[in-house]
């Protein structure tokens, strides 16, 4: 008996002196998990706020792009018009060369006539003149001489006309065409910075999506590490039976109304007084019920009388029962944490109207929940 008894008291030394150590161990992997996931909300605060940096360039990159479509638009018409005025001023030029090759032809033509009619003499105008043999043929042959002159004049001046009024139009069509060539360089040089802030804004761009691939990457990694955070804390629970700890959070944030007290009761079906294990809150078909703390789901199913029920184990014992559930949203092995949506309200089993049953338990025990929440 007495070796018995020391054996107790070792084991129990043991005991208290491991215990507070898994509850360090628990303690310690619940803050990290915490902060991890508020490290998590931050990188993805971050990564929101690049994302609309992102949009903001992209919407600049369409404009800036939408000014160069406009800008090289205009460049092209601008440089339609130059050929337009270039093939002008070409015809012009031709038309000019044509008026003087008309000049120079017309001119032979008077200098061979000209030339048929002194050839017997091969004298000048004036020697033809005193050569003639009577007066008729000097007044013939200074009739002759005065209409070769006034011809000659009369088709030079006109033919001068003709060029300088070619002339007058070619330079006011050069004279356009350089408003044109100027207009066509303001294009060219807005052009020019266009394609300095295409870029720019190309550069930002590739910044952003970089930094958030970055993100992204450190998103991975934490949401690694919460994960495995998590599973520490159910091994924890499960294998070394401690309380995961903290205040139990009120399961049903939509309703906060007890219906029916924890405590000796009038049963509503059965009409007699009996123990009501837990407290019934009033709620709607399809509220959310949340785990009031983090653990274990070692139950999630049908029972009789409950109806649709999740069992929650806390650690060191201590378990939450959510009763006459519509729809279950976890099952039995899941992880959950504190907050977390794990079934809908309902009137499933002894049940008359929508509400949560909900339990605490003590080693099996139920105790009063207004012990851990309260509403
Ligand atoms: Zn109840």
């Amino acid at each position: 008996m007495k070796k018995f008894c020391f054996l107790l008291m070792a084991i129990l030394i043991i005991l208290v002196s491991i215990m507070p150590v898994f509850a360090n161990e628990l303690t310690d992997a619940i803050n990290s998990k915490d902060s991890t996931e508020d490290k998590i909300e931050d990188v993805k605060k971050e990564r929101e706020e690049n994302q609309s940096k992102l949009n903001q360039a992209q919407q600049e990159k369409k404009y800036i792009l939408h000014l160069e479509e406009e800008a090289e638009k205009a460049y092209n018409e601008k440089l339609e018009e130059i050929k337009m005025y270039d093939e002008e001023i070409r015809k012009y030029e031709e038309s000019i060369n044509e008026a003087s090759e008309r000049y120079e032809e017309k001119l032979e033509l008077f200098k061979s006539r000209f030339r048929v009619m002194c050839k017997n003499t091969m004298v000048s105008y004036l020697q033809m003149l005193i050569e003639s043999k009577s007066f008729a043929e000097f007044f013939e042959r200074l009739q002759v001489i005065k209409i070769i002159v006034k011809n000659d004049n009369e088709l030079l001046e006109e033919m001068l006309a003709i060029q300088k009024d070619y002339e007058f139009k070619q330079n006011i069509i050069a004279t356009d065409r350089l408003v044109v060539q100027n207009e066509l360089n303001d294009i060219l040089r807005s052009l020019d910075s266009i394609k300095v802030s295409r870029a720019d804004i190309d550069s930002r761009i590739d910044d952003i999506n970089s930094k958030l691939n970055q993100l992204e990457w450190q998103l991975d990694e934490l949401n690694r590490q919460a994960e495995e955070l998590k599973g520490t804390i159910n091994k924890l629970i499960k294998t070394k039976g401690i309380y995961v700890g903290g205040n139990m959070s009120w399961p049903l944030p939509a309703c906060h109304t007890i219906v029916s007290d924890y405590g000796n009761r009038l049963h509503p079906i059965y009409k007699v007084y009996k123990m009501h294990t837990g407290i019934d809150i009033d709620g709607n078909y399809g509220d959310n019920i949340k785990a009031a703390n983090t653990g274990t789901v070692i139950l999630a199913e049908w029972q009789s009388g409950y109806g649709n029920t999740v069992v929650i184990n806390h650690g060191g014992g201590i378990t939450t029962l959510y009763g006459h559930c519509e729809k279950l949203l976890v099952k039995a092995g899941d992880f959950v944490e504190k907050g977390q949506t794990i079934a809908k309200v309902g009137s499933t089993g002894l049940s008359t109207g929508p509400h949560l049953h909900f339990e605490v338990r003590e080693n099996g025990q139920t105790v009063n929940p207004l012990n851990y929440v309260s509403p």
